[in-house]
């Protein structure tokens, strides 16, 4: 059982609800034009003075690939941004908050190996859930859910030394042998990298108006399994995080989960709208006995292993403590 649990005070930034995918249970991408946002500067600024001695870390989430989503994007992008790449855009953003006192931790769906390289400079660690290895009916309109596209975009953050995040999705029609397989293949680039810092245990959640809003969330003995076996699998270095507004998190700190991941006191869950995540008195309350402490974007060990760039060192110093987690305010 975990020393202690962690979690990182953040604000979440989602850059554009456009995305070439579709997945079956996503109640987050732009059905239509009329639903299709893009967040603009102002409104970004606002967000990230709003956490402004609070927050440590600026979450930014996107649909994937927008631009091969509709072919208009870019045009209305420059028109709001003046930028014709999310990817532009979203590294604009990055700066404006290690500006502003924000370490950035970008998850924007399938990047190449020069985004990311890219990127990389302006972020504290990245992330892009993995999901399943297996060829899901949910994933059917889904491009950049290839298993293989996601698996080799893991590996190249790792031969980026990019502090990574990932995860698996729970209960999208995946059988559990796919779940051990999923676990199996992280395990393995772990093993090659050193670089995966944390994955995340999430459940399916249903969501209305989506061709999967009929089916049933995992179990929480479900879930429970699940971390069971994520932690007899992956080595004692990569933190189990589960996210509190989706399960009751202490009987999975019990098996092994260490992690309850970013949470956001002045914005929603844009993943899960419906589900608020608790404030930190509810946090610590949900996992009591548990003591409840705070991290950064980065883990402990990938600042000791000085892997960041020039531009957020600052940031570091003035966020982490002599173990690497949040200097007490
Ligand atoms: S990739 Fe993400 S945003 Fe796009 S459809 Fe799938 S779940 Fe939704």
């Amino acid at each position: 059982m975990p020393e202690y649990v962690t979690f990182s005070r953040n604000v979440f930034i989602p850059v554009t609800n456009v995305c070439r995918n579709a997945c079956a249970y996503c109640g987050f991408r732009a059905k239509s034009r009329e639903d299709a946002y893009i967040t603009s500067v102002e409104r970004f600024m606002a967000l990230i003075r709003s956490v402004k001695g609070r927050a440590t870390e600026a979450l930014f989430t996107s649909g994937e690939r927008p631009e091969l989503a509709d072919a208009r994007f870019s045009d209305w992008l420059r028109r709001i941004t003046g930028f014709s790449s999310a990817v532009e855009y979203t590294k604009a953003l990055c700066k404006l908050a290690i500006k502003e006192g924000l370490l950035p931790h970008c998850n924007l769906g399938i990047l190449s190996y020069e985004e990311l390289e890219e990127l990389r400079t302006f972020n504290a660690s990245m992330g892009l859930m993995l999901e399943t290895t297996a060829d899901v009916e949910a994933h059917r309109h889904s491009p950049g859910k290839a298993p293989e596209l996601r698996l080799e975009m893991i590996a190249n953050a790792g031969e980026l030394k990019i502090p990574f995040t990932t995860g698996l999705l729970i209960g999208i029609g995946e059988k559990p042998e796919d779940r051990i397989n999923a676990l199996e293949q992280l395990k393995s680039l772990y093993d090659e990298y050193r670089h995966i810092q944390e994955v995340i245990i999430q459940p399916f959640v249903p969501k209305p108006h989506t061709p999967m809003c009929d089916v049933k969330m995992p179990s929480l003995e479900l879930m429970k399994d699940v971390v069971r076996i994520a932690r007899t699998i992956l080595p004692d270095e990569i933190a189990i995080q589960v996210p509190p507004n989706l399960v009751p998190p202490k009987e999975l700190i019990e098996l092994g989960a260490s992690d309850l991941g970013g949470i956001s006191e002045k914005t929603i869950d844009y993943i899960n709208p419906e589900s608020p995540w608790p404030g930190e008195a509810g946090l610590r309350e949900a996992i009591a006995p548990f003591v409840l402490r705070e991290r950064l974007p980065i883990y402990p060990e990938y600042i000791k292993r000085g892997w960041y760039s020039d531009e957020i060192r600052p940031l570091i110093e003035r966020y982490a403590d002599d173990e690497g987690l949040r200097k007490c305010k």
